[in-house]
């Protein structure tokens, strides 16, 4: 059985976040001897929980080159195979200390073109866009606000009450609203293209700046729901249903454009939500139920 090399290189063939200037320097370095491992894609990797990722995991102090350290962290963890505090991870999507990179050369492994493995990697079709969140535990609360906003099922708890990306296919490729709402900014997208939502380090800009202000409830129709549970309570009232849904549809047109706006959720995205008919028709629904049980 052959050893697990103790390097991975990604070479974000799909998303190319990374600099291709980075890509070559790295690339030239590593085929110079160096026992490691080429992917195209390390978040597909991810997605699909590849042995290879436990293999290496399992191997303590390995190097891996790919994008912002936080991301790769959690993709290792995201595919159950948590990297040791004893892993090395060279950003290969900021500047390259040239040291770092030229240490990873002058192995026993045979040389390689580095300029024929680039083509090689660029040429090997990933199989979908791995478009999906990861989470940084080291933040994240399990304060299920993503888990509330989310409309397609990407999110659950567990029954140890941790937070999990339960159905990450469902995800929508481009869409990174939920990582916009999370007040702990511990949603990571590694192939967005803004920080820290890509998994850089947080400043204290981004602190400060604080999750997005989207009236989620009122997107919801939540705030008819509410009247609906206080009106099940004083019971005698009449409730005047059709006025209560004009102003909450009315109100989801206003946080849709918001939405759009603020947290650059894709038409796409918006347009398999709810329409206002729909939710208008589960608002009366709703109203009625509660009227019978009031009777
Ligand atoms: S986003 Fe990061 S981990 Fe994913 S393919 Fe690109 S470099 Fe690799
Ligand atoms: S919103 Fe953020 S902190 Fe809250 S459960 Fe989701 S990822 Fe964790």
């Amino acid at each position: 059985m052959t050893a697990t090399p103790k390097v991975l290189y990604c070479h974000c063939a799909q998303a190319q976040v990374l600099p291709w200037a980075t890509r070559n320097a790295a690339l030239e370095q590593l085929c110079r001897g160096a026992d490691f491992v080429a992917v195209p894609d390390l978040c597909v990797l991810a997605a699909r929980k590849d042995p290879l990722l436990h293999a290496l995991a399992g191997s303590g102090a390995v190097t891996i080159l790919a994008c912002h350290p936080r991301a790769v962290r959690a993709l290792f963890a995201a595919a159950d195979a948590p990297l040791s505090d004893a892993a090395q991870i060279v950003d290969l999507r900021a500047p390259v200390d040239h040291a770092v990179l030229t240490s990873l050369a002058g192995g026993s492994a045979a040389p390689r073109d580095p300029v024929q493995l680039a083509a090689d990697l660029a040429g090997q079709a990933v199989e979908s866009s791995a478009w999906f969140p990861v989470i940084d535990f080291a933040r994240c609360t399990h304060c299920q606000q993503c888990l509330s906003f989310c409309l397609f099922g990407v999110y659950a708890m567990g029954t140890d009450g941790q937070l999990q990306v339960r159905q990450p296919d469902n995800c929508k490729p481009g869409c990174p609203a939920c990582a916009r709402v999370c007040p702990e900014l511990a949603i990571i997208f590694p192939k967005h293209g803004e920080a820290p939502i890509n998994g850089a380090e947080i400043r204290d800009a981004d602190r400060q700046r604080g999750p997005a202000k989207v009236d989620i409830s009122a997107l919801l129709g939540g705030d008819v729901y509410q009247a609906l549970r206080e009106r099940r309570t004083q019971v005698q009232t009449r409730f005047d249903v059709g006025r209560n849904a004009e102003l909450a549809a009315a109100e989801r047109r206003k946080c849709l454009a918001e939405l759009q706006q603020q947290l650059d959720i894709l038409p796409a995205v918006l347009q398999s939500l709810s329409t206002s008919a729909a939710i208008l028709e589960r608002m009366k629904k709703k109203a009625d139920r509660v009227d019978e049980n009031a009777l």
